[in-house]
């Protein structure tokens, strides 16, 4: 056999910068007085002369929503920039009346910030925040055949735009750092986090690198993947761009600089429109709005209104709580979450590794039943279930004193997550309670070494492994109902005392 002499593979790793893009949550939009609740209502009927861009409209800026910028830009580890300064950002788009945009250019609100992420093998990396300021959404195009709608309820929706650097080296760290920021952002009462609402949207720009290219700082070039709606698309995305982006190069081809969009079906990148390289949207000042000036008072007091943030829930759970890092994780990562944990640990107790064993109750058992409804598997709707977090301490506590054990336990619970019912009530009015008196176990006992004089024989011969047989039988005539460790105590003495 003749030997053939093999190209050696060169291996690309993968690079991406984030670019989010989030609705705040305010009453009105971001230079009118037009009200932000507009989902499901009729197109354009949430519009005035400003959002429509009508001659000789000025724009008025929403404090509001200046001030949750900047409450994120403090939670993102920012330097707040004293003077931000609205521009123009010239272009021409059926879903932008004015023919321009609104948004922070060169002295944005928040700069210089970072964001910590856990990895999957415990450690933690830091992403790099560039800047994020605040702009204005555009309106919404509909094609259809010869046509197109044009709905201008959104335009003019504040929006806060966050960048990060290029530190983001896989699809997993994409992902862990998305949902650490919408944890975030939910957690600041600013944004909804609803992905698949367009109400948080993601665009990576992704590129990939040789080891040798890495070791110079010479980037690939980046391919920017456009208004991704959902954690799973950005994952799908990334990793089908760099495993592209390396076939290309290893073939000798170069990667041109465009927008992909995603296809869903297919799990694929499709190009979407080549990227000027220079385009040139003849940014300048806005002229009708005054620079936001921020006095470090203002900054400090909105730093103080900044809730406990989910990084320090989770080591206050893991320090105070004694929680395993994992269960501390789960359970910060959503703020209804959390105040659910946190509810029903204040009722059950904080002592003796009660914390974890709540834990174990919320992600385990009722995490199985929430997602068990099937219809939007999401754990925020903890908040809307009929049993309450004291009832949860209440049935937890049943198990603790014994009253139950953690099988019918978990019986109990499926009925109060149906009716949300007391578990205590439950427990009476269907004779749950576990059986430790010794006198039921006895006659019990009684009966089974009269029913299987063969077995107790053996058993008292030596062969001890009947023992399991003994018990099981114990626990079918008690209904199951037996405390087991009372059973097996007695059934032990019993058996021995021949
Ligand atoms: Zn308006």
């Amino acid at each position: 056999m003749t030997a053939i002499a093999e190209q050696p593979q060169t291996t690309y790793s993968v690079l991406v910068g984030m670019e989010v893009h989030a609705q705040l949550l305010t009453n009105t939009k971001m230079f009118c007085r037009c009200s932000t609740d507009y989902q499901g209502d009729p197109p354009n009927t949430h519009t005035c002369p400003v959002c429509l861009g009508l001659p000789g409209a000025l724009p008025v800026m929403n404090r509001a929503a200046i001030e949750a910028t900047i409450r994120t830009g403090i939670a993102l580890n920012c330097e707040i920039s004293e003077t931000a300064v609205f521009a123009r950002k010239n272009y021409n788009y059926p879903d932008l009346p004015k023919g321009y945009q609104i948004s922070q250019y060169e002295l944005p609100q928040c700069r210089n910030g970072w964001l910590d992420i856990e990895l999957t093998d415990g450690s933690t990396k830091r992403i790099r925040i560039h800047r994020a300021h605040l702009e204005e959404d555009t309106g919404k195009n509909t094609h259809s055949g010869n046509y197109t709608l044009v709905d201008l309820n959104r335009a003019g929706m504040p929006l806060l735009e966050i960048v990060t650097e290029a530190d983001i080296e896989s699809p997993e760290e994409a992902y862990a750092f998305l949902t650490k920021l919408r944890a975030i952002l939910r957690y600041l009462g600013v944004n909804s986090g609803d992905m698949e609402k367009g109400a948080l949207r993601c665009e990576p720009n992704i590129s990939v690198w040789t080891a040798e290219q890495k070791a110079r700082s010479e980037y690939g070039t980046k391919v920017e993947v456009k208004n991704l709606n959902s954690l799973r698309a950005v994952r799908g995305a990334i990793a089908y761009e760099a495993e592209r982006q390396a076939e290309v190069l290893g073939d000798g081809g170069v990667i041109q600089q465009v927008n992909m969009g995603w296809d869903e079906v297919n799990q694929r990148t499709v190009l979407q429109r080549s990227k000027e390289s220079s385009e040139d949207y003849r940014y300048f000042p806005e002229p009708d709005l005054p620079p936001v000036v921020v006095s470090p008072e203002w900054v400090e007091k909105l730093a103080a209104t900044l809730p406990e943030l989910p990084d320090s829930k989770r080591q206050r759970y893991e320090n105070s709580w004694g929680l395993r890092p994992i269960d501390a994780e789960t359970l910060s990562g959503e703020q209804l979450v959390a105040d659910y944990f946190e509810a029903a640990v204040v009722t059950y107790g904080t002592d003796d590794g009660k914390p974890q064993r709540m834990a174990n109750w919320i992600s385990g058992e009722l995490f199985r039943l929430i997602y068990a409804d099937g219809e939007g598997q999401d754990l925020r709707q903890i908040s809307e279930l009929k049993i309450g977090p004291e009832q949860l301490a209440g049935l937890v506590a049943l198990v603790d004193e014994k009253v139950i054990n953690a099988n019918t336990a978990k019986k109990v619970l499926e009925k109060m997550y149906i009716s949300g019912e007391d578990a205590q009530k439950i427990v009476e009015r269907e004779g749950l309670a576990m059986v430790s008196d010794t006198g039921v176990i006895d006659e019990a006992v009684a009966a089974i070494f009269a029913a299987n004089p063969d077995e107790l024989g053996r058993y008292r011969g030596g062969e001890v492994r009947l023992f399991g047989f003994f018990m099981g039988q114990v626990m079918r005539a008690t209904k199951g109902k037996a405390d087991p460790g009372a059973a097996k105590e007695r059934l032990q003495e019993l058996l021995d005392n021949a």
